[in-house]
Parts: structure tokens; C-alpha cells; sequence
């Protein structure tokens, strides 16, 4: 502005004022302004871009502002009274340009903004106002308000332009505060979305190693792990399921409970090793007429299978094709084996439509086909229906048997076959259900499942006892009938102590009566149990001889004192079958024991088997079996007799 004013006013406007003083001028302020210019370059090119300290640089603007303005001021002084009046007055009126000019350009520096006003306006105006000429005066006043308007607007401005900058500082610093603000955030938001992305990864394994690890234990909690079969718990769910799936599609299934015959005595002589080839065999065999997923292993030799959409006939034709499979002979481990199976088949919904019942009624129908005809299969029917109910009353009845003083015994005399003197009494069991007696026969298995002959078992002994006690002979025997299940109980043998110190007893009186069959089971503790019964002086006899299956070495292993022939081998004699007995007479003198020959019904069976060489004769002929209260007159009649 002031380089265009001066050299206009030194080139263009022709005066009286001369040349050189106006050029002198017009090159000193131009000389300021060119070192101005190259400050300026200098600041642009080197400056502008960097991290600069501002007061030296604003000291050099604020210099050569200064000496512009001055430069200007001392050319308007040295030429004002060489100036015309007009001349004077666009003089003025550029300064006063100039000076407005710099309320916006200066407006950073309120201080600089001022000086320069007052340099550029105020010199010129004094003059003016000093001047002779009426009209310099008015122009001078006029330059003198004009620049105390400038000075107050200039104020105002600089002011307005210093809050300008200072808000645009804070909105930059606002900016620049949000913008890393920002930039935390997008780094905390990736890093979250990292970490989130790696969560989702974990979780995803972790839900993939859960959903393996469930599904494993689901599958081992419901397979049997020998045969890759299901195990009771899984073939429940999976009867239940079918159960559901039939009532919905109103159709029938069938429940096949497979029981192999003979498979103890394969593990017990052969070794459990090939016993579980055994039954991996069969478990492979029954999967040529069953899927997989419909067999189950229920129990150690036994099987289930379902058949779905089955009536009687196609349940009793996979009964027939599975039996015949199984019981093809089959090679394990180098040994040729051979089995069969016993099958009970029940259908739903025709006999139950409960899946526990349904197991039941199938497993009921196999054990009850197993006593009758070992290898076949049966279907349930309403016979055994009847027996399951009275097996339902007579074990709750059970349950209550001793304490409502409802069991009682009954002896049986066993006499010298030689003299026919007595030599002993059995005492038998009786209870009496509802006002009628129940046998034995049709309570003791009951009472065995249940586990309640343990406490029934006990209650023998002692009433057993204690009525020999108070016989009048105490030379008589009393022999009594032994559960496998009382046997293998840890407490037996002290229950026996306990019996034999409470009734005071000689022990070598008390015979225990242990069925033959049990031998096939758990030999290590019959062994230690019957070493027990023996260290404490008690007799034993083994109950039912030839019914069961016991090894000839292992009868010679456990010391017993008395062989009981089954009442089937007396009644054989009869049919002129006498060859069992004699075999086991021979067997009998070979382990030095007594024989005991049961179920003599006629003199005829006791003079043969008298003269067979039995020791000891027991059956009706010569008593059923009677209360205690009548032992002492039948006693009396027996000896009177003989
Ligand atoms: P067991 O020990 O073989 O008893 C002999 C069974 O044959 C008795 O049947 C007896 O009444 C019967 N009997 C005796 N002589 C003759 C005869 O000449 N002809 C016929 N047809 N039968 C005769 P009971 O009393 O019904 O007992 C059956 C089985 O029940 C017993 O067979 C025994 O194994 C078991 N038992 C009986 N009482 C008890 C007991 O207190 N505890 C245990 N655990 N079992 C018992
Ligand atoms: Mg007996
Ligand atoms: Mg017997």
C-alpha cells in the first residue's frame, strides 16, 4: 500500500516539490520495503514450515513496519509545505486508506495497528491543522477524528480478531484433542475387535471341544464299553424314545431279553479273556438281524434287543434266527466255544407300556422259559402275568413277614439208614401269607432278588437254634438250609458267632445245607467263607447233590461232611435209574462224607438205598416235615416203632 501511495505520489502527481528530495524519499522507503520483502521470503521459504521461535521474526516485522510507516510520515512532513491543497487532501485520504487498510491487515497486533494508524494519520493531520488555510484545518480535525474512529475500530477488531484466533486455537486444540481422541479410540476399538475377534475364535473352539467332549461322554455314558452296545441306561432312552414314536404312529414293537446258557462256565474255565471274546462274538452275531442302535447289553451274559414294528410272529422269527446264530459254535482266541441262549420276548403295547415294565416282563419271560426249557424262547403270557402279580404281593408281603410273626418252622427227621434211629431234623421254612402257607419254593427265590433273605436267613438260625436247644435230645442234629446270597454276605459268619453264643449250642449239632449249584460262583470267597463255617466246629452239607454243576476237583478242594442226593435221583430209582446214586456214593466214600439220601417215600426206596450203602434217609416215609411241638410225640411213635 504505501510502496504504490509513495511511488504514485513521487512519479504520477507533478508539484513543486524536486525531484531528487521526492525520489530520495520514495528509495529509502522503498529500500525498508525490500528488505521487508526478502524478510519475508525468508520467513516464507524457511520459516513458515517449522517449529520457529516467533519473537525475532515478528520483532523484524514489527521493525519494518515501523520504519515503512516513519519512511512515509517524514515524506508526507518534508513535502507538505510544497503540496497543494488538493494534493494534500488525496495525501490524506490515502493515509487514512492506509491506515484503514491496516485495522484488518494488522489486526493481529493491536499495539502495531495503533502505532502505525497514528504514524500514517496523525503527523499529516497536525500540519493540516496547524496550516494558515482554513480548509487545511478542517482537513486536518477531520484526519485527527477519522483516526480516532480508526484507533477505536482498530481496537475493537484487533480485540475481535485475537478472540477469533483464540477460538480458533481451541477449536484447533478442540480438533486436534478430539482427532487423537479419536485415533485412541479407533486404536482401543481395533484392539477390542481384535480381542474380540480372538474371544470369538476361543469360544468357537472351546464350543467345538465342549460339544466333542459332551458327545464323548454322552457316547460312553451310554454304550457298554466290551461290545459297543448300548448299556442299560442308553437302550431305557432308547425304549422310551421308541415308545413315544409308536404311540404317535400307532404301532407295535418287540423286546427281546437274551440270556446265554452255559457262558459261566466258559469264563470260569476258559478265562474271562476269552469270555470277553465271548461276548464281543455274540454282540457281532445279534447285529446280523438287529441295527446297533436297536441292541443293548443289560447285564454280563445278557442282551436286549428291540424290534421295531414287530407283531408275535415277526418277533418269535428273530427270536428263532438270533437263538440259531448264537448258537453256532465259534472260535475264540484258538478255542472252539460253544453256546446257546435262553430268549423272552415281551411287546408293547400288547403286555406293557412302561419301558422298565417291558424289560421286566421280557426278562421275567427268559428266566421263566430258562427253568422249563434252557435254550428256546418264549413269548410273555398271561400265566406268568399272574405269577409277576403274586411275585409283586408275596414280596411286599415279605417285607413284613418276621415282624408280623408270620414265618415259622417245620422239621423233617433224618435217620440212620442202618437202624433207622434218628439221627437229626431239618428244619424247613413255612409262611404263612394272608391265613395260607407258602412254600418255600414259591418265596426263597423272592426273598433271594429282594435281598431279604438275609435278615429271613437269620431268623432261621436262631429259631433253629434255639429249638434244638430245647430238645430233649441233645445228640439230634438240626441242619439248616443256607442261601448263596446269606453265604456270601460279610456277615455271616458273625451272625453265625452270634446264634451259636446266644442259643448255646454245641456246634458240631448245627449242619449247614448249602445247595450244590452255588459252587459254580465266586469259588475264592465260598472257599474262605466255608473255611470260616469249619474253623468254629459247624457241619455242612451239600443240598440238592447232581442238580448243579459243580467240578469234581473243586468238591474235593472244600472240605464238606455230608452229600444230600436230590429227591429226583430217589424218585429215578423207582424207573430202575439207579446209576447217578451209585456214582455218587463211589464219589462220596472217595472225599470220606456222609450221604444223605432225600425224598423216601416208600420202604422199598429205603431198603435199596439202605442197601446201596446210604448212611442217612430222609422223606415222608417216615415224616413230613412237622412244628417244633410235635417233635417230642413223633419221637416217642419212632422209637416205639423200630
Ligand atoms: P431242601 O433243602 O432240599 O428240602 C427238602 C424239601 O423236600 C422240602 O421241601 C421237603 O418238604 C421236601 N421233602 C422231604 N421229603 C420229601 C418226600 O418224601 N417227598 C417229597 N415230594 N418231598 C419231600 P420244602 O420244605 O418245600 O423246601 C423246599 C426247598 O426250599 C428246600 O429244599 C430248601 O432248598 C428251601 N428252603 C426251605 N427252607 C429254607 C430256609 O429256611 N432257608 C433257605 N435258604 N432255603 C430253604
Ligand atoms: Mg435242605
Ligand atoms: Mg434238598
Amino acid at each position: 500500500m504505501i510502496f504504490l501511495s509513495i511511488t504514485v505520489h513521487t512519479f504520477v502527481i507533478a508539484n513543486e516539490v524536486p525531484n531528487n528530495e521526492k525520489v530520495t524519499l520514495w528509495a529509502i522507503v522503498v529500500g525498508i520495503l525490500a528488505i521487508r520483502i526478502v524478510d519475508l521470503g525468508y520467513w516464507y521459504l524457511f520459516l513458515r514450515t517449522i517449529d520457529y521461535n516467533p519473537t525475532s521474526a515478528f520483532t523484524r516485522f514489527s521493525l519494518g513496519l515501523l520504519f515503512t510507516s516513519t519512511g512515509w510520515g517524514l515524506y508526507c512532513y518534508f513535502l507538505f509545505y510544497k503540496l497543494d491543497l488538493v494534493t494534500i487532501s488525496s495525501t490524506l485520504i490515502i493515509s487514512c486508506a492506509m491506515a484503514c487498510a491496516a485495522i484488518s491487515s494488522l489486526s493481529s497486533s493491536k499495539r502495531l495497528c495503533m502505532i502505525y494508524s497514528s504514524i500514517v494519520i496523525v503527523p499529516l493531520s497536525l500540519l493540516a491543522l496547524t496550516g494558515e488555510q482554513y480548509e487545511l484545518s478542517i482537513l486536518g480535525i477531520l484526519g485527527l477524528c477519522y483516526w480516532l474512529v480508526i484507533l477505536f475500530i482498530a481496537h475493537k477488531n484487533c480485540d475481535i480478531f485475537a478472540s477469533t484466533i483464540q477460538l480458533k486455537q481451541s477449536n484447533y486444540q478442540l480438533v486436534q484433542e478430539l482427532q487423537s481422541e479419536k485415533e485412541v479410540i479407533s486404536k482401543i476399538n481395533n484392539e477390542l475387535s481384535r480381542s474380540n475377534e480372538a474371544l470369538d475364535h476361543a469360544n468357537a473352539s472351546l464350543e467345538l471341544e465342549v460339544s466333542k467332549r459332551t458327545a464323548d461322554i454322552h457316547r460312553l455314558s451310554n454304550r457298554d464299553p466290551l461290545t459297543g452296545l448300548m448299556n442299560r441306561k442308553g437302550f431305557l432312552r432308547l425304549i422310551n424314545k421308541q415308545i413315544s414314536a409308536s404311540q404317535q404312529m400307532n404301532n407295535r414293537f418287540a423286546l427281546l431279553f437274551i440270556d446265554l446258557d452255559g457262558f459261566k462256565q466258559i469264563n470260569d474255565s476258559l478265562g474271562h479273556q476269552i469270555g470277553d471274546g465271548v461276548l464281543e462274538e455274540i454282540a457281532e452275531r445279534l447285529t446280523r438281524y438287529s441295527d446297533i442302535q436297536n441292541l443293548g447289553r443289560w447285564g454280563g451274559d445278557e442282551f436286549v434287543m428291540l424290534v421295531p414294528y414287530a407283531n408275535t410272529d415277526t418277533a418269535i422269527a428273530v427270536a428263532h434266527a438270533t437263538r440259531s446264530s448264537i448258537a453256532l459254535p465259534m472260535e475264540v482266541m484258538s478255542n472252539q466255544v460253544s453256546l446257546n441262549a435262553t430268549i423272552g420276548i415281551a411287546l408293547f403295547p400288547d403286555h406293557a407300556t412302561d419301558a422298565q415294565e417291558l424289560i421286566q416282563l421280557a426278562d421275567l419271560t427268559m428266566y421263566d422259559q430258562k427253568k422249563s426249557k434252557p435254550g428256546s424262547f418264549g413269548l410273555f403270557n398271561e400265566a406268568l402275568y399272574t405269577k409277576l402279580q403274586q411275585d409283586i404281593t408275596y414280596r411286599d408281603g415279605l417285607r413284613n413277614a418276621i415282624t408280623n410273626n408270620e414265618l415259622t418252622l417245620v422239621y423233617q427227621p433224618l435217620v440212620h439208614a442202618d437202624d433207622l434211629s434218628v439221627w437229626g431234623f431239618e428244619a424247613l421254612l413255612r409262611w404263612t401269607f394272608n391265613g395260607k402257607p407258602v412254600y418255600p419254593d414259591n418265596f426263597i427265590p423272592l426273598a433271594e432278588k429282594t435281598g431279604l433273605i438275609i435278615d429271613i436267613g437269620m431268623w432261621v438260625l436262631h429259631r433253629a437254634c434255639i429249638d434244638a436247644e430245647q430238645w430233649s435230645s441233645k445228640t439230634h442234629t438240626v441242619s439248616v438250609n443256607v442261601s448263596i446270597i446269606q453265604l456270601m454276605d460279610d456277615g455271616f459268619v458273625s451272625t453265625l458267632d452270634n446264634v451259636i453264643q446266644s442259643s448255646g449250642i454245641d456246634p458240631s449239632r448245627l449242619h449247614l445245607e448249602i445247595t450244590e449249584s452255588v459252587f459254580a460262583d465266586n469259588k475264592k470267597k465260598i472257599r474262605a467263607q466255608i473255611e470260616a463255617i469249619k474253623l468254629r466246629k459247624v457241619q455242612i452239607s451239600i443240598d440238592d447233590f447232581g442238580t448243579g454243576f459243580s467240578s469234581l476237583s473243586q468238591l474235593q478242594s472244600l472240605s464238606f461232611d455230608h452229600i444230600k442226593i436230590d429227591r429226583a435221583f430217589v424218585q429215578g430209582l423207582e424207573e430202575g435209574s439207579d446209576t447217578i446214586i451209585r456214582a455218587t456214593l463211589l464219589m462220596a466214600k472217595e472225599f470220606n462224607c456222609v450221604t444223605v439220601a432225600e425224598g423216601i417215600e416208600s420202604l422199598a426206596d429205603a431198603t435199596k438205598l439202605k442197601s446201596m450203602g446210604v448212611n442217612l434217609l430222609q422223606g415222608y416215609y417216615f415224616s413230613k416235615p412237622m412244628p417244633n411241638s410235635l417233635l417230642s410225640d413223633w419221637l416217642q411213635k419212632h422209637q416205639d416203632r423200630y
